[in-house]
């Protein structure tokens, strides 16, 4: 500060002006006694004197939002503690009956011997309007992501009734050559069961088709829940664990230690990784692989979550690229081809993505489906596992 009255009134005249301008406060901390005068912007001066206010750090601090609380004050407590010189926090504080956003930025003055802080200086500055804009802005960009996944959802459900008509067609074929082979006898009993098999097959895919269309019409909408994708992988393992053990593979899920959450529809997920993991299966199978492992990996990204598949089949034909999400597009007997283009519609109504990894010399396919993380730590609170019905792929 300038010696010089006058320089000194400039210069304060100048800082306050500063200070209004950005409409920021500020606090001078006595920590040993606790006690804090501050000023707030927008309450007007007498001259060159900001009204000063003066509360104590703990009444300070009562009014934080509960949830707030623990992050700024451990914040506020390394700088005390001399782990840091300045602090920075952002928390809700109760203000005439309301919550506001509060940004706030301190730094310690002196320190006593012992290396904690005696004197913090700091700003304090009202961020509720351009949080309210922010949060306004993202919220309707997700309601607008979320009316174009709808719109592509309605449009893959409506060709998904188109296709019920082929196989319903072609088990009317058969059913009734199998009763012209009965009444007229002139085929015998194993043409058909041949008709008749045929029948069950096609019925499969027709019920594969109406589960499918299931999943994306249903008129409440996406049932967001918050859950931990471990859970579900290791449950989708144990559905598809019949199947593998007759086509003798083993299911391995590997996965972190803490629980990896998401916020999402568990159906529409399940379906997902369930579909996966048999086409995985289908695959080692088909090619009668010699190693038969399918691995279930889940993991966390810094700001999302992925769960890969990985099988020890032949891998994706590299001729197909992305063809094999296309709908209907299918190089099995009796594939619907729904599948993955399933996956990729569910992975990205949720703002994730599924993609397929680029051939992999001597290696099986990898599946990498990513969704974005569930808000909240790690210690949130997740339902509990519970054994669901017989979940089919469409
Ligand atoms: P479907 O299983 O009915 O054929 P999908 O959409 O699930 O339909 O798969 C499309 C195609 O992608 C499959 O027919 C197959 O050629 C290829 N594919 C899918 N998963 C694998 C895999 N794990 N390994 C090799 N190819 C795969």
């Amino acid at each position: 500060m300038p010696e010089d009255p006058v320089e000194r009134a400039a210069l304060t005249e100048r800082l306050l002006a500063a200070f209004e301008l950005q409409e920021m406060g500020i606090f001078d901390w006595d920590v040993a006694s606790g006690g804090v005068r501050y000023f707030l912007p927008g309450q007007p001066t007498v001259g060159l004197t900001p009204p000063i206010c003066r509360t104590t750090a703990d009444e300070w601090f009562e009014t934080a939002h509960p949830d707030d609380l623990a992050l700024a004050s451990a914040a506020v407590d390394r700088a005390l503690r001399g782990e840091s010189e300045k602090f920075s926090t952002f928390y809700r504080r109760r203000q005439e009956g309301e919550w506001r956003y509060v940004q706030s930025e301190g730094k310690v003055l002196s320190r006593g011997k012992d290396g904690r802080a005696l004197r913090v200086i700091g700003t304090y500055r009202d961020v509720t309007a351009p949080v309210a804009r922010e949060k306004g802005r993202h919220d309707r960009e997700a309601s607008a992501r979320h009316a174009q996944a709808r719109a592509s959802l309605t449009e893959f459900a409506t060709s998904l009734a188109h296709e019920l008509n082929q196989p319903l067609a072609a088990i009317s074929t058969n059913v009734q050559a199998a009763l012209r082979f009965l009444e007229t006898g002139r085929k015998g009993l194993g043409e058909v069961r041949q008709a008749l098999l045929r029948s069950v097959a096609l019925a499969e895919r027709a019920a594969d088709v109406v589960r499918a269309m299931r999943q994306v019409v249903r008129p409440e909408g996406r049932a967001e829940e918050r859950f931990d994708l471990r859970v579900l992988a290791r449950e989708v393992c144990d559905l598809a664990a019949p199947e593998a053990r007759r086509a003798d593979v083993v299911l391995r899920v590997s996965s972190v230690g803490a629980p990896v959450l998401v916020s999402a529809d568990r159906g529409q997920i399940e379906l997902v990784v369930l579909n996966l993991v048999r086409n995985a299966i289908e695959a080692i199978t088909s090619a009668a692989s010699l190693r038969r492992t399918v691995t279930v990996r889940v993991r966390k990204l810094p700001a999302s979550v992925c769960l890969e598949v990985e099988d020890t089949g032949p891998g994706v034909d590299r001729r197909l690229g992305e063809r094999i999400f296309d709908a209907y597009f299918t190089t099995k007997a009796a594939g619907t081809g729904l599948g993955l283009r399933l996956c990729r519609s569910f992975a990205e109504a949720h703002g994730g993505r599924i993609d397929c990894s680029p051939p992999r010399p001597r290696k099986g396919a990898l599946f990498i489906l990513e969704l974005p993380a569930g808000s909240g730590g790690a210690g949130g609170v997740e339902r509990p596992s519970k054994q669901r019905g017989h979940a089919r792929r469409g």
